[in-house]
């Protein structure tokens, strides 16, 4: 079932299942199955290397899997055209990577106005959602992002993948290039999303300080999603 309603808060926006994906010889995902409502936030960690990153990129379906499927907001993504895959992410996900990732000459509201335009949203009123989102963030005005620190930069990118109201919020490592106090401040901010903004957030990351903050935490382990070890919280 598909509508245009996918941010209602409750509904599925991603639902992996049976996913079984091998590079080379080795199996990263057998059967690895997850699903995601609106308003809810999951972490999944692992150790680097143990398919994270290749997780997400089977969710934005720049990574066709051996088998399995992953529905965003009840499309399969799967053996999606590309036409259609790219409005879908356009549409309906938001992405942010580990160092921000912003086009460094530019401010940070054109970083931000830059994906609206890509998403063809049309909306007249994007500037000033940019504006409301940056300073809601807490990201002080620039001429460029270059003048921003590390954790300015992260809300700026967050404020990005926010912008086209996406009902699925993804994030790699999204902590990963912060110091000590940064770190905490932005996990706080970010794991705060999905109830203020009715989206569904999974974030990849190694550290089960962070991972601690969703409202569930899994870890990858020989392909498929447990839950942590008990009593080991990191
Ligand atoms: P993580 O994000 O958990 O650190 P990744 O998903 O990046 O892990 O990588 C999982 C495994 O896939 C690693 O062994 C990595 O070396 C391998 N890998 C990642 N990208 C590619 C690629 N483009 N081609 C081949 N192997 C890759
Ligand atoms: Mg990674």
């Amino acid at each position: 079932m598909s509508t245009a309603h996918g941010t209602d808060t409750g509904k599925p926006v991603l639902e992996i299942a049976g996913l079984t994906h091998s590079l080379g010889a080795r199996e990263l995902f057998t059967g690895l199955s997850l699903s995601l409502r609106a308003g809810e936030s999951v972490a999944v960690t692992g150790p680097s290397g143990s398919g994270k990153s290749t997780l997400l990129s089977c969710v934005l379906g720049l990574i066709a899997p051996d088998a399995g499927s992953v529905k965003v907001t009840g499309t399969e993504v799967v053996g999606l055209r590309p036409g259609r895959l790219a409005a879908l992410r356009a549409r309906s996900v938001g992405m942010v990577f580990q160092f921000g990732e912003l086009l460094p000459e530019l401010s940070p509201l054109d970083n931000v106005l830059l994906a609206a335009l890509l998403a063809r949203t049309g909306r007249h009123d994007a500037r000033e959602r940019a504006r409301t989102l940056l300073d809601e963030l807490g990201v002080p005005p620039a001429v460029t992002s270059e003048e921003l620190s590390g954790g300015e930069r992260q809300r700026t990118a967050v404020a990005r993948a926010l912008i086209n109201e996406p009902a699925l919020l993804l994030a790699d490592e999204p902590t990963g290039a912060l110091d000590t106090e940064t770190r905490d401040r932005t996990a706080e901010m970010l794991f705060g999303l999905p109830r203020r903004h009715a989206c569904g957030l999974l974030v990849v990351t190694h550290d089960a300080g962070i991972a601690a903050r969703a409202d569930r935490a899994l870890r990858l382990d020989e392909g498929v999603l447990k839950p942590p070890a008990s009593g080991a919280s990191a």
